[in-house]
């Protein structure tokens, strides 16, 4: 047998070490079929995602809504999409991406009008919204919306580039030992959190038109018209004439290019429209 020469040897190694990283960290979005390039691993991002929803919830300055029929109907949506991505995932072999998702969905009095979902199931929405949303199709256009960026793991995707970016590269367990506070900052901006210590960062187009086209058929699933999601978009743009922008128009510019998408893909999410059947439990 010939002995290969040192460098060789060394730069097959760090080949196929290069590759089974890549292998290791490459999944795919369901429905989409994109191929995405994590180095987060799901577990470390699910525990973190837990930890900061459980200290946003307990702070003093993010009140729970007092209000039983917005909460109920924010429960129930959310509910009603949490059952069909449920069901899909199961019926297509997928049901291990999401087993550990304990679902959860609060909402905040706040006049933010803003929404985010955190992989794990954890979701919040603020009361501002709700003006804007209007009926209940219309949160599920938002909450789907939220709900696909979890599902497609945009923000694991966010916090790879962000630990590129400010930390180097480094490995995320290696980060949270080391720069705890750094890392802290990248995940809540990653996941669209609001916070004061944290300046949000919008989701690339590509992350935005993905989440649009998962959250059409989401919401379809659910039995919500997926059409109401133009009419959502058309509000959402004109309540932009203000000073500031509401935080989720901010993150998600509602403009010409995204409502016309919204409408191309109103046929793909139709086919997955069924009506709402509520599951009724056999009398004990
Ligand atoms: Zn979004």
């Amino acid at each position: 047998m010939r002995i290969m020469k040192q460098p060789v040897r060394q730069t097959i190694l760090l080949c196929l070490s290069t590759l089974l990283i890549f292998l290791a960290g490459c999944t795919t979005v369901p429905i989409t079929g994109r191929s995405q390039f994590n180095t987060v691993p799901d577990s470390l991002i699910n525990s973190m995602a837990l930890q900061e929803y459980n200290s946003f919830l307990k702070s003093p300055e993010n009140k729970i809504s007092t209000d039983a029929e917005k909460t109920a109907m924010v429960q129930r949506v959310g509910g009603r999409i949490a059952d069909a991505v449920q069901r899909y995932m199961n019926e297509h072999g997928l049901a291990d991406q999401i087993a550990d998702y304990e679902w959860e969905f609060n909402l905040i009095d706040s006049d933010q009008k803003n929404a985010w979902a955190m992989p794990g199931g954890k979701v919040v929405v603020y009361t501002g919204i709700l003006e804007t949303t209007q009926n209940e199709a219309g949160l599920a256009v938002v909450m789907a919306h939220e709900i696909a960026h979890a599902i497609a793991r945009h923000g694991a995707e966010r916090m790879t580039q962000g630990l590129a970016v400010t930390l180097g590269g480094v490995a995320l367990n290696e980060a949270i030992k080391d720069e705890p506070s750094a890392t802290r900052t990248i995940f809540l901006t990653s996941y669209g959190v609001g916070t004061t210590v944290a300046v949000m960062l919008p989701y690339s187009r590509m992350h935005e038109t993905e989440a649009d086209r998962l959250g059409l058929i989401f919401m379809a699933m659910a039995g919500y018209p997926p059409e109401e999601a133009v009419g959502f978009w058309q509000r959402m743009a004109q309540s932009k004439d203000g000073s500031a922008p509401p935080e989720f128009l901010s993150t998600h510019p509602a403009d010409e290019t995204r409502i016309m998408d919204i409408k191309r893909n109103l046929p793909e999410a139709r086919r997955y429209y069924r009506p709402y059947k509520p599951v009724i439990e056999p009398p004990r």
